[in-house]
């Protein structure tokens, strides 16, 4: 039975970026929008909205061409693995998504036939484009087969994207156009394909942009700006290729469908997956996409394909008639490793299953969020990540749980149970409100809730000592105690939830909170007990998982 949802309940469809499965994910692909969606959707979740986290393995782009056959490997079952990994390395992450599901049949007749409503719309136009060839390879040069460089920052870039500046190029700008894979010969030979005029759309994109000023992040802003300075580009829908989907158009058989433009469809399905409906591998039943539903769409992503999100995906969905636009980008900046771009060709990465077993999962979250490039890139190093969870987690955390302890002892509060009051919970609930700003959309940021966490136990670790001072009066002394252990077992298993769950589940067990993962309105009338056994379980639950990061003080 389909039960009524509450009018109050919001709905978010949350999207993460499809990963390329030519390789497992690295650090910095875990620091960007893997980590901020699931932060995000585990928050509303708590808030008591209906949330679908959709992604899916990008199985079609060239990059997995291009890396088999780097390797050797046969492209097809290159990507069947890396898929298997990826699912295992988003798991050892806490990262849990609703659906991130490989490319089949099902997947293959909804983009194509979506694709089909967007030809029937009359958006697939027909023009020929110049391509690069390469006679050794016999193939067109476009994507990972071809390299070059940005005709906008002058970066040296592959095909369709510049992942310097995130402007668009194709086989006709690209400047010193070389194939990729070979220094043979190329020739430019002309191929009708299919194209999507964004020009076309410019009045419903500048109103939207428009509408998103000082809303969204500003340098995604300022892209959709800069684009909108120029005429926009012709967006091709079909490549010469026989890597991806076959082409849904007639007269362009033996074309493939570009990989951004089955995204947006993929994710569609992605979707429909996550809600558990009936396969049709119709593209015109959009589900929670149609904008008849009530859903919100956040899409989280690199800095980087912008454009695809920008761009290519609305026109794609006012051209298809019944898919919803996107309501919030959020996007981030390079995360760099030792001051250089990661680099799976080159070997400079460090991937995230290494690190995840070296270390704990949450240390790992923690620092990912503490130091994540939301509004300028930011430097990875594996020193800075043990000294900064030890300076801004570990050591206050412990210092927060034994001070309680001590400052308990001394008031003669240790085994006391009591209820919190109205004035207390009022503070408490000040605490609560500020973390529940930075998980909001308009105000989202992780950086700020890993800032505020290790903050909040600096707050309370000093609480403690002051509580012991002299010159306090006792009255004062206890009501300081007892703020500071409703901040702990209370407050701390709520609001490291989102960001560390597994952390959050093991304080709360530690304080036998049973509602951790509801949101509350009020603590008012919570019990709590300040108990030495609790407070050492809580530590444990803590030092016990950090063996690596335990040093010598
Ligand atoms: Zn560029």
């Amino acid at each position: 039975m389909r039960r009524e949802p509450d009018p109050m309940t919001r709905t978010f469809i949350v999207t993460a970026t499809p990963p390329t499965p030519n390789g497992d994910f690295h650090v910095g692909h875990l620091s960007g929008p893997y980590l901020g969606a699931d932060i995000f959707a585990r928050y509303q979740r708590m808030c008591g909205n209906r949330v679908r986290y959709v992604c899916s393995a990008d199985r079609n782009q060239s990059y997995v061409v291009t890396t088999a056959e780097r390797l050797g490997k046969n492209p097809d079952r290159l990507a069947t693995a890396c898929h298997g990994e990826m699912r295992q390395t988003l798991e050892a992450a806490d990262i849990r998504m609703d659906a991130f599901n490989m490319v089949d049949g099902e997947h293959v007749a909804f983009v194509q036939s979506f694709l089909a409503k967007v030809e029937a719309n009359g958006h697939a136009v027909r023009k020929p484009w110049r391509f690069p060839y390469s006679v050794a390879e016999d193939r067109y040069l476009f994507e990972s087969f071809v390299s070059g460089h940005c005709p906008v920052c002058w970066s040296p870039t592959a095909g369709a994207i510049c992942e310097a500046c995130g402007h668009p190029n194709d086989t006709r700008t690209l400047e010193l156009v070389s194939s990729s894979r070979s220094a043979g010969d190329i020739d430019y030979r002309e191929v009708e394909i299919a194209v999507l005029e964004l020009e076309r759309f410019r009045s419903e994109f500048t109103a939207f942009y428009e509408s998103k000023r000082g809303i969204w992040r500003p340098h995604v802003v300022e892209f959709a700006f800069e684009m909108l300075s120029r005429p926009l580009p012709d967006y091709p829908l079909t490549y010469p290729s026989d890597w991806g989907i076959p082409a849904p158009f007639t007269g362009l058989e033996g074309q493939v469908v570009n990989v951004w433009a089955e995204m947006l469809p993929g994710l569609v399905n992605s979707t429909r997956i996550a809600e558990g409906e009936k396969a049709t591998g119709d593209g015109s039943e959009t589900g929670l996409w149609s904008p008849r539903r009530q859903a919100e769409l956040v899409e989280f992503l690199g800095y980087d394909n912008s454009f695809f999100f920008t761009f290519v995906h609305p026109a794609l969905a006012w051209a298809h008639g019944d898919c919803r636009i996107v309501d919030t980008i959020l996007t981030n900046e390079f995360f760099e490793l030792e001051n250089f771009k990661f680099s799976t060709s080159k070997g400079h990465l460090i991937w995230a299953r290494d690190l995840l077993r070296e270390r704990d999962v949450n240390a790992v979250r923690f620092y990912l969020a503490l130091a994540n490039p939301e509004y300028q890139k930011m430097n990875f190093t594996q020193s800075a990540m043990d000294e900064l969870v030890e300076v801004r987690l570990s050591r206050p955390y412990r210092e927060a749980a034994s001070g309680i302890l001590e400052a308990a002892a001394a008031l003669g509060l240790s085994g006391q149970r009591w209820r919190i009051d109205e004035q207390t919970a009022a503070r408490l609930g000040g605490v609560l409100a500020r973390f529940a700003r930075f998980h909001e959309i308009e105000t989202f940021s992780p950086q700020r809730i890993a800032e505020h966490l290790s903050q909040l136990l600096v707050r309370i670790a000093a609480g403690s000592r002051h509580a012991l001072s002299p010159r306090l009066a006792r009255a004062e002394a206890i009501e300081e105690v007892r703020y500071l252990a409703g901040l702990f077992q209370l407050v701390l298993p709520l609001v490291t939830r989102p960001l560390m769950p597994a952390f959050s589940d093991r304080l709360g067990e530690a304080f036998a909170r049973t509602a951790t993962d509801t949101w509350p309105a009020s603590l008012a009338g919570q019990e709590c007990q300040i108990e030495a056994a609790t407070y050492d379980q809580a530590l444990a639950a803590w030092v016990d998982q950090q063996p690596a990061l335990r040093r010598a003080s």
